[in-house]
């Protein structure tokens, strides 16, 4: 399960943030990650659930928004948003299936932060 070590780091960046930040509670944190990190929201939830009982981060509240994917035609150099199986991403202006570049929706990261 790979949503157990991403919760792992998260956990970490947010301890370190917190503590540069002299914070003692945390209330809130965003996350944004890009579809093709193929993340179970549901379970990232509850990984960070599990990992943050009885630390400083108990009971707060993480958002977890789906960046879109945006892919660049190797052959048109359009840009486009590929739907369903991403093994094979068609385009949608010239019909090219492979060899497209990744532009967005590999990410994963923190967009917001909120404590006291
Ligand atoms: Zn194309």
């Amino acid at each position: 399960m790979h949503e157990l070590s991403i919760a792992h780091n998260l956990v970490g960046i947010i301890e370190q943030e917190m503590s540069r930040h002299n914070v003692n509670k945390l209330i809130r944190v965003k996350v944004k990650f890009g579809r093709i990190s193929a993340i179970v929201p549901e379970a990232l939830q509850t990984a960070f659930e599990v990992m943050t009982r009885d630390t400083l981060m108990q009971g707060a509240e993480l958002e977890i928004e789906e960046i879109p994917l945006v892919a660049a035609c190797r052959e048109c150099r359009k840009e486009f948003s590929p739907e369903g199986d991403l093994l094979i991403m068609t385009c949608p202006y010239c019909s090219a299936e492979f060899g497209h570049e990744i532009i967005s929706g590999k990410e994963l990261y923190i967009d917001e932060l909120e404590a006291e």
